[in-house]
């Protein structure tokens, strides 16, 4: 049986936004590209298509400096002519969140309707590897097909299979088999010959994997123009292929024939159009059907093969502050922005749509492949850098008028049932907001402006529950100062002849506290303090101004030192009196918030002067900053409840003691240096490494802090390093600088973690430093945190015999999201991080495995042609000198040894891992009716174990959205119970369109079941 070849070309360009310039300066030919685009399209009624590289953003870049063109361009949009979205733009997959990733579909697919039907295809062509759940979220959108090049190995037998993530959901996907990927007809010829032997090479190799009698051609690459003339070129071709000399066509039948009803094809002719992704889709979905004989294969899990295409993993690891910079605004904008805000607009207050967008946008800006791996110039992350304050800007600014917005309709009255203050004091409200799972406990510190000395103060929460409390410092801030000749006060105290108590107060207050700009009827001077024999001749008066509402003055006391001012008017021996005026105490303060509920709020309340019922027998805890423990003959040690710490004398390691499982983790904190003479894009150890695992003497090892809110050990070393490589790029150097590198390491009570904050002088280059933490028993598999799953991965990446054969040498390093963990069954250790997103379990030659977490890679080259990790380059070899991450940097991780295995506890390394990402806030306020109780939930999920993705306002405002995932590895029903008005519930997908409504009552109380399969993601509307 013969039959024809068919070809569908899609011309298109591959738009990286910025990487070996910047911004501005690709944007100058993206208007060029566009501009010609349009003239093409115009002119060419047979150039029938052009897809902008599935990224909307290249079309408001366009327009921000062609706004003349907007109907130009809406008239090939809307006829389908150029193809636009999904995207808002192209993202790396593994270094950004999952709800970064929803919000990129979701403000890419509402853009691109503006132009026209938006492309439902998962077009990701270039990024660096995709994710197990790539498939659930492009079917979140209603897309069920994605095209890619990187990460397919020879798993894929085919170029079509079917890859379902975990909770099942599949798509189709075309992988963009060739070597070239999605530039493999870059360059088409125009001229007639020559493109015929184009097409008769290019097809021979996507042949022996194509399932279907239709093949891809992708005409362009990165930051190409379209092709004039291409149109008619392909068609004087096809009536050169209309048939086929016998020659080629045994080359076509080597190379491979498509199965169709079980009959194998020979091919005869070939018939060569222009299309587009979603025409060829449709084609191998038509053939498929026709031929139910050729079942597709069936993948599961992320793609990171390096076999066929580089994968470049080490951007994990490359210019580690965009990683952490970028972690923390996901949790900015995800835990708190978006909640609280959706929170406050259900209590009444008007909801900053556009701020919280363009918050979105800027931290989305940062997340194409080229931005958040990394691996451009210089000068294109300092714009990262830019981009990531800038939203961080907006969104604090937003979350604290959320915050102020809350407070305000809160119940912030004391409970008088359980306390009373000593008379004329009154409680103080603090709000401290949890925006992780709950019931959570945390050290909170806040800075308030109590009266008095707070020796007797203590806290306690809605039930009468005290918390340890402890104020770490106190100070006032000094107003303003005037010195007055004494003998023009007590001339002026004589015209107005004062001789009523309190009448030279109440001249002195209005005098300094409009002299201040203050409002007269809102301050008071609460006290006088009389200070002689600083200077000779000079008294200071002391004035404490306070606002009226927050004390209850001592009348007595203050006419007495009234009497004491007055009388210095008669003293010959004072020439000035200085009078200072300050504000009423602020006090820097620690306590321990216990039972936060989830997403939610809990006031707690100050009694400054302590509890009448109680007297003074608890005072509050002294400072006990500063102190060290004298004890010499033990090693210098913390605890709580959960765990002992104990330092290490020698190195400066660690020696954790689970104290409910007994286990002992030693070792642990022990930063490891060794060479990189990679690139931007790949480590590469130099030939002969020098790994460096020690200080150059034991470290200086001091207790901060011995509670009783935080026990704080403070170890600091000096490391001598291998100033850089050697200039034959083999080996590290033998000039050594000494960089200090300064740990401390925390426990709080009632916290289930190990706290380490860690400060590197980053003053060598041509390296990777890592942390490790040893286990004392072997694994094969660990399991991390991955976008909106926990992934178990073995410890060692599959290798071929000859790996000289693949494209790039597979690492074990993978990515990361909040933890990794290593567990034996019986005992575990999770390891979280705040945006380290690189991971390695290493085994040293005696069998010992340890957690290995990257701090820094540093290089200077975007890339280099001799590395033995790789083939080839990667992209221009630019000098980067600012990848060397030189200077102060500093790290957040922690440690949760615990039992069984990361699900255990109601998956408490997950918890903690979203706890340790997001530290809680306070709020001092006043005590006021409202409509919130003082303890407060957004919305209660149960099993814990469950992760709540997103609580927002949903995008068309009628509603709220919760989404919620079962990262376990077996089916849950999860109960939600919202913390809001509303009456009714729906499915959603991940566009936030309605699928079904659910059976639910809506009452108070009543919560909703939504069952979820294992890695299944539901997001649910509250109406
Ligand atoms: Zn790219």
């Amino acid at each position: 049986m013969t039959q024809q070849l068919n070809i569908i070309i899609v011309p298109h360009t591959h738009w990286d936004r910025e990487w070996y310039q910047t911004f501005q300066q690709f944007r100058l030919r993206l208007v060029h590209a566009i501009d010609k685009l349009l003239d093409i399209l115009d002119r060419d009624p047979k150039f029938s298509n052009f897809m902008l590289d599935g990224q909307t953003i290249v079309l408001d870049d366009y327009l921000e400096v062609r706004p003349e063109q907007e109907e130009r361009l809406k008239k090939h949009t809307r006829s389908g002519r150029i193809q636009v979205g999904p995207w808002y733009l192209q993202p790396d997959e593994f270094l950004v969140s999952g709800e970064s990733l929803v919000r990129n579909l979701q403000i890419g697919l509402q853009r691109a309707a503006d132009f026209a039907k938006p492309m439902r295809v998962g077009y990701v062509p270039d990024c660096f590897g995709h994710i197990a759940q790539l498939p659930q979220i492009l079917r979140g959108f209603g897309i069920d097909s994605a095209v890619f090049w990187r990460g397919v190995g020879s798993e894929a037998h085919k170029s079509e299979f079917y890859w379902a993530a975990p909770g099942g959901t599949q798509v189709l996907v075309i992988h963009l088999a060739d070597a070239l990927g999605y530039s493999n007809a870059r360059d088409l010829p125009l001229n007639l010959e020559e493109f015929v032997t184009r097409v008769e090479l290019l097809s021979a190799p996507l042949l022996s994997k194509a399932t279907t009698n239709t093949l891809l051609f992708m005409n362009g690459s990165d930051h190409l123009e379209p092709e004039d003339g291409l149109p008619e070129t392909i068609e004087a071709a096809n009536k050169l292929l209309a048939h086929i000399d016998p020659e080629l066509e045994k080359v076509l039948t080597r190379f491979g024939r498509p199965e169709q009803n079980g009959q194998v094809s020979d091919f005869d002719q070939i018939l060569v159009r222009m299309g587009t992704l979603p025409q060829y889709i449709e084609a191998v979905r038509q053939h498929l059907e026709r031929s139910p004989g050729t079942p597709l294969q069936t993948l599961h899990g992320e793609m990171r093969s390096s076999e066929y295409a580089h994968l470049l993993p080490a951007v994990l690891s490359t210019r580690m502050w965009i990683k952490q910079k970028n972690t923390a605004t996901e949790h900015l904008l995800e835990r708190w922005v978006e909640p609280l805000t959706a929170w406050a607009w259900k209590t009444g207050a008007p909801y900053p749509k556009g701020l919280v967008r363009q918050a979105w946008k800027f931290l989305l800006q940062n997340h194409p492949h080229d931005s958040i791996c990394g691996c451009s110039i210089d000068q294109v992350h300092r714009e990262n850098s830019v981009r990531f304050a800038q939203s961080q800007q907006i969104s604090e600014g937003v979350v604290a008028q959320a915050m102020q917005s809350l407070v305000s309709v809160i119940d912030t009255r004391a409970p008088t049932n359980v306390h009373k203050p000593p008379a004329g004091q009154e409680p103080f409200p603090l709000v401290i907001f949890n925006p992780a799972p709950g019931p959570r406990t945390e050290a909170v510190q806040a800075m308030t402006q109590l009266p008095g000395s707070l020796k007797n103060a203590v806290v306690v929460d809605e039930r009468g529950s005290r918390m340890p409390f402890h104020v770490v410092s106190r100070w006032r801030q000094e107003l303003g100062s005037m010195p007055v000749p004494r003998e023009m006060l007590a001339t002026a105290v004589a015209l107005q002849g004062m001789k009523a108590p309190g009448e030279f107060i109440n001249l002195a207050q209005s005098t300094l506290v409009s002299m201040l700009g203050l409002s007269e009827s809102d301050y008071v001077i609460t006290r006088i303090n009389v200070e002689e024999g600083a200077q000779a001749g000079v008294v200071s008066v002391e004035l404490m101004i306070t606002r009226r509402e927050q004390v209850t003055i001592n009348q007595q006391e203050l006419q007495a030192s009234e009497s004491q001012v007055l009388a210095l008017m008669q003293r010959e021996d004072i020439n000035t009196l200085e009078f200072i005026i300050i504000d009423q105490a602020r006090q820097t303060v620690d306590f321990i918030a216990a039972d936060l509920p989830a997403y939610g709020l809990k006031t707690y309340w100050i009694y400054p002067g302590g509890l009448q019922d109680e007297g003074q027998s608890q005072p509050s805890t002294d400072s006990s900053t500063g102190q060290e423990q004298r004890a010499v003959s033990q090693p210098p040690s913390i605890e709580n409840e959960f765990y002992t710490v104990v330092a290490n004398r020698e190195d400066g390691t660690l020696t954790v003691t689970d104290k409910q499982t007994g286990a002992v983790f030693t070792g642990l904190n022990r930063f490891v240096d060794g060479g990189d003479v990679g690139d931007l894009y790949t480590y590469c150890p130099p030939a002969h490494d020098t790994l460096i695992s020690k200080p150059v003497e034991p470290p200086k090892i001091e207790l901060v802090s011995t509670g009783p809110i935080r026990s704080i050990m403070r170890i600091s070393g000096d490391w001598s390093l291998p100033t850089a490589c050697s200039d034959t790029r083999t080996e590290r150097s033998d000039y050594m600088t000494t960089c200090s590198i300064v740990s401390e390491i925390s426990l709080t009570p009632g916290v289930h973690r190990v706290d380490i904050h860690t400060g590197v002088e980053n003053d060598v280059k041509d390296h990777r430093l890592r942390v490790t933490f040893p286990v004392p028993y072997t694994v094969e598999h660990a399991e991390a945190e991955g976008t909106f799953e926990v992934r178990s991965r073995p410890i060692v990446a599959p290798r071929p015999a000859d790996v000289s054969a693949w494209a790039e040498e597979p690492v074990n390093t993978f990515p990361q999201k909040r933890f990794v963990d290593v567990s034996n069954g019986a005992v575990g250790l999770g390891v979280l991080n705040r945006g380290l997103p690189e991971y390695e379990i290493v085994q040293d030659a005696q069998g010992q495995m340890a957690v290995a977490v990257t701090l820094l890679r540093c290089v200077e080259w975007l890339s280099r042609a001799d590395l033995s990790t790789r083939r080839g380059h990667a992209g221009p070899m630019e000098f980067t000198p600012e990848a060397q991450c030189p200077g102060h940097q500093e790290f957040d991780y922690a440690l949760v040894p615990h039992s069984a295995d990361w699900e255990a506890e109601e998956a408490l390394v997950l918890r903690e891992a979203q706890a340790f990402n997001t530290p809680v806030r306070a709020l001092a306020t006043e005590q006021h009716e409202g409509q919130l109780p003082s303890r407060a939930t957004l919305v209660e999920v149960e099993p814990r174990s469950l992760v709540v993705s997103a609580i927002k306002r949903s995008e068309t405002g009628q509603g709220m959205i919760v989404r919620v995932y079962n990262p376990l590895s077996h089916a849950v029903e999860a109960n939600l119970r919202p913390g809001f008005a509303c009456t009714k519930a729906f499915v959603t997908n991940l566009h936030e369109e309605q699928q079904e409504q659910l059976f639910w009552s809506g009452v108070e109380d009543g919560s909703l079941s939504v069952g979820l399969r294992s890695g299944e993601i539901a997001t649910i509307l509250f109406q």
